[in-house]
């Protein structure tokens, strides 16, 4: 999995373009996080990590903001927080298997993206590959679930998000 400084920073950044708060950022983006909570019960990448049961849990949430007043004003957070839950299973994918079909398919899917640059050729100096791999689905109770808080991605994204947070305030102090 991408590490946890990761999910948590990519979310803020999104949640931050929406919502004016840093504060309610920083509580969205908790979302971001959310489907890695199945390591408290031992089992990594498990139905939480399911996009299937995640949208047809999210999905009468959504649709009652349409029918309760009282929700309007929330469609537009509870939208937010689907996608960041989303984003984590998309991240997930990318390094290794995710049960995001489950319980459709038995299946877990890992997508294997290479993007190489080769300066010494000319005529195609890009080459991309992405293989999808799938394994059979196992939730498995493991004693020991590894897992990076914080690695070199998560710690590139948080840099980025303090010099943003930074030019901002900069220039709200400068107007
Ligand atoms: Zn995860």
């Amino acid at each position: 999995m991408p590490d946890l400084l990761a999910h948590y920073v990519a979310s803020y950044l999104i949640a931050r373009s929406v919502v004016r708060s840093r504060f309610r950022a920083l509580l969205l983006a908790l979302i971001g996080i959310a489907p890695d909570l199945d390591v408290v019960a031992h089992i990594h990448r498990s139905a939480t990590h399911s996009l299937v049961l995640s949208l047809i849990l999210a999905f009468p949430i959504f649709i009652s903001s349409f029918w309760f007043d009282t929700m309007k004003r929330m469609r537009v957070v509870i939208a937010l927080a689907i996608l960041l839950y989303v984003l984590h299973l998309v991240m997930d994918l990318f390094t290794g298997y995710v049960p995001i079909l489950w319980p459709l398919t038995d299946r877990s899917y890992y997508l294997d993206l290479r993007i190489e640059f080769v300066s010494s050729e000319l005529d195609h100096p890009m080459n991309i590959s992405i293989h999808i791999a799938s394994t059979r689905t196992q939730f498995v109770y493991c004693e020991n679930v590894g897992g990076s808080i914080a690695a070199l991605p998560g710690i590139i994204l948080a840099i980025t998000a303090i010099i943003l947070e930074s030019m901002q305030e900069l220039e709200k102090r400068c107007k």
